[in-house]
């Protein structure tokens, strides 16, 4: 059947900011994967939680990796699972934290497929104490272009280790990983609020606080402006030992939630989000943050957007984009000061994020994190939202900073390259693994982690 013959599934990022049709395939094991390889192009897709273009192919062929859902052993003692790479972080909570472990490292969503976290290294709360997703993970299998399947751990096949972490799924198909979890006395995280009122004194709570606290994430009143700039919510926790916890909740100690009930079941009109209504959210999530239980359950504490099923949907029609960058503590102070204040006076409508600190690089080579300030917030897409991110790109690079592709859609080839000096370095390690270009997308056309050629 030729291509033109082929069912096209709309498909987009989280941020449904940008669409595509493209023929999905969804392999349920190792011969099916190797069969639904398109030599014309293909793409990986875990649970779509990435804002952009990330798992897009135009036209052609993705790989939904979700039907890989299988665990393959676990250690009691250790805490290490072995499982397939299209397991979920929600998965693995539902069925290990009643048994005492919880994912050593997790974003601020659970919605998230092992190999999606691989592919970003994504990081959580927790980067400046634990660092990014490679930490939890020992090794993996991969089965490369020309259906191969190999091992890659920090002793084998390091070289293809590395790139993996952060190479956004472009050297082949992780098709099961073996990660290490963490033991839990409870499933509640000791919990504190900090209201500040401008950036210095952010910056310094964050610093002092993350001596003190594994996890950690600010959120700022984008109200706030002039001598306010920086006015926020510094929230902090660590997971809450069984002694500590209060009587009604020591009852069950390791309580697991089920599925979320609350669903947005359409796109909103886009009118929904204005000045208003993004002054009234903001006020909400300002006031719900500094109200801080003392104990809160996992599920509002890490990932309290989990609540409320395609929220996304809220962004209306245009969909949102996310931006999230960060710069070296070095100059931070100003830097981030500047930028604030571009984001905050551009006219456009910035709306929900974060800002923390993140420790130490892995080694991944095209990782995100690295040492410094990393500052995300929404965007619902209007006329003026790319114009504005590319202003914010330039104060980035400036400040010797990048942006994260995990939530990208905007950025041109040539400031990826700027921001990531290791691409030429991953590109060899691409022709190595991947000569013929098989594993494509459209964010990697568009940034450069292949030529445009290669489909
Ligand atoms: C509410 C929310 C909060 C978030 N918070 C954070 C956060 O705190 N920190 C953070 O780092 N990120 C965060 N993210 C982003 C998210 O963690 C990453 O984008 C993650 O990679 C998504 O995983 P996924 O399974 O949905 O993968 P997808 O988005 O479907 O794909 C992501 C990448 O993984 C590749 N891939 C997927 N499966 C495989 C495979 N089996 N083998 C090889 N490559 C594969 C794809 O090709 C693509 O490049 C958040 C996202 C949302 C929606």
């Amino acid at each position: 059947m030729g291509r033109v013959d082929q069912h096209l599934t709309p498909l987009s990022g989280w941020g449904a900011n940008v669409r595509a049709g493209c023929v999905l395939r969804e392999p349920e094991n190792e011969a099916a994967v190797r069969a639904c390889l398109d030599d014309a192009g293909t793409t990986l897709r875990g649970l779509g939680r990435s804002y952009g273009d990330a798992a897009l192919n135009s036209g052609g062929t993705v790989l939904g990796m979700t039907r890989f859902d299988r665990y393959l052993a676990f250690d009691e003692q250790t805490g290490v699972l072995q499982c397939e790479a299209g397991v979920s972080l929600a998965h693995i909570l539902r069925d290990f934290a009643p048994r005492g472990w919880f994912p050593r490292i997790t974003p601020g969503t659970k919605f998230v497929t092992i190999g999606g976290c691989i592919a970003n290294d994504v990081h959580g709360k927790a980067h400046h104490a634990q660092g990014s997703f490679s930490n939890c993970v020992d090794a993996f299998t991969v089965l490369l272009a020309s259906g191969e399947v190999v091992a890659a751990s920090r002793t084998e096949n390091a070289d293809l280790f590395w790139a993996t972490f952060g190479g956004m799924g472009l050297l082949g198909v992780v098709l099961s990983a073996t990660i290490r979890l963490s033991k839990i006395e409870t499933t509640y995280f000791r919990q504190r609020a900090i209201c500040v009122n401008d950036l210095e004194s952010m910056l310094a709570a964050l610093e002092e606080q993350d001596h003190s606290f594994p996890y950690s994430v600010a959120t700022l009143d984008v109200f706030a402006r002039g001598a306010r700039l920086g006015k926020g919510v510094l929230a902090l926790g660590e997971h809450a030992t069984r002694a500590e916890l209060p009587p009604e909740l020591a009852a069950e100690p390791l309580r697991v939630s089920g599925p979320p009930r609350l669903n947005v079941p359409r796109e909103l009109p886009t009118f929904a989000l204005n000045r208003l209504s993004i002054r009234a959210i903001n006020a909400l999530v300002q006031r719900i943050q500094a109200r801080g239980a003392p104990f809160a359950h996992y599920e509002p504490f890490v990932y309290p957007l989990d609540k409320l099923l395609n929220w996304n949907r809220g962004y209306g029609k245009n969909g949102f984009t996310q931006y999230q960058f960060v710069i070296p503590f070095a100059d931070g102070l100003p830097r981030l000061r500047t930028l604030l204040s571009a984001i905050l006076s551009s006219g456009e409508l910035p709306f929900l994020n974060v800002l923390k600190c993140l420790g130490k690089a892995s080694a991944g080579v095209l990782s995100f994190p690295q040492e410094g300030y990393t500052f995300a917030i929404d965007f619902p897409i209007r006329s003026g939202t790319a114009a504005l991110l590319k202003r914010l790109d330039r104060l980035v690079l400036d400040a010797g900073g990048r942006v994260y592709l995990g939530k990208d859609s905007y950025l041109d080839a040539a400031t990826f390259r700027a921001m990531y000096p290791s691409l030429d370095q991953w590109l060899e390690t691409k022709a190595k693994y991947d000569p013929r270009g098989v594993f494509t997308s459209d964010l990697a056309r568009r940034v450069g982690l292949v030529s445009p050629r290669t489909g």
